[in-house]
């Protein structure tokens, strides 16, 4: 990989908390268009993907994407699945809402609008996780199962992992309704009569739970309908919507 893509890249890093001489992390937004191979409007998707990649200095033809399912299943990565997924929704991994890997130069991605996409690092292991969290999958504990993951895979201990949050919707508005109630028993709010939910905390209180210490919890604080001229809201645009791309890669360039 070019020197100067990683460069690049660093400096659209989301986390700088997250050892960005070992990583390749980042979420797009509108201004680098549909990113998505099966939603909304997906005939410049391919270019869109190749250039947004290209800034991150990683070949969009190995990319791994998943035919996310709102499930809680986790996949291992490695390198017979390059590729999955890259160039057509068909050949990406099936039923898998988050993926795992140790392996450096395999870049992972998730695609959401609105839903939370939650990285995961261990620093020690030299492991990373990504995962798409809507409501469903956090009702379904994903965090905690692809954390299980990586303990399984990697022997990741909890207390090294440090995760972020990337753009989803936020409780400021994300309105539900009140059978929501049975769901979850943490991130409700009642406001003038209505519902709203926090998938952040509850998927913080979920990687808590599980042994991740609060002080390396990251959040990029960016509400997708809040914003949705510069990032892609499901709920604001509904079936016609766009996805962004939240990619991650062990970088394989040496440390400085
Ligand atoms: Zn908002």
């Amino acid at each position: 990989m070019a020197y100067n893509a990683v460069r690049e890249a660093k400096q659209s890093f989301l986390f700088e908390q997250f050892f960005p001489e070992r990583l390749i992390i980042n979420q797009s937004a509108v201004v680098d268009g549909n990113l998505s191979l099966n939603f909304g409007d997906t005939d410049g998707s391919l270019e869109n993907r190749k250039k947004f990649l290209k800034k991150q200095g990683i070949d969009y033809t190995v990319l791994v994407c998943a035919k996310q399912v709102h499930g809680c299943v986790a996949a291992y990565a490695c390198e017979k699945d390059k590729g999955s997924g890259a160039l057509s929704y068909e050949s990406a991994i099936p039923s898998t809402d988050a993926l795992i890997t140790n392996i450096k130069d395999i870049p992972l991605a998730i695609l959401t609008a609105d839903c939370l996409p939650v990285f995961l690092y261990d620093p020690l292991k030299n492991a990373i996780g990504l995962v798409h969290a809507g409501w469903r999958s956090t009702k379904e504990k994903i965090v905690a199962n692809t954390l299980e993951m990586m303990r399984k895979h990697f022997s990741s201990d909890p207390r090294d992992i440090f995760a972020g949050f990337g753009f989803c919707i936020r409780t400021c508005c994300y309105e539900v309704g009140k059978e929501f109630i049975g769901i979850f028993d943490k991130g409700l709010s009642l406001r003038e009569g209505k519902m709203y939910l926090d998938l952040i905390e509850v998927n913080k209180s979920q990687l808590t739970a599980f042994g991740v210490q609060g002080k390396n919890i990251f959040d990029s604080n960016i509400c997708t309908f809040c914003k949705s001229s510069e990032y892609f809201s499901y709920r604001k645009e509904s079936h016609s919507c766009s996805r962004m791309m939240s990619v991650m890669m062990l970088s394989g360039v040496e440390e400085e």
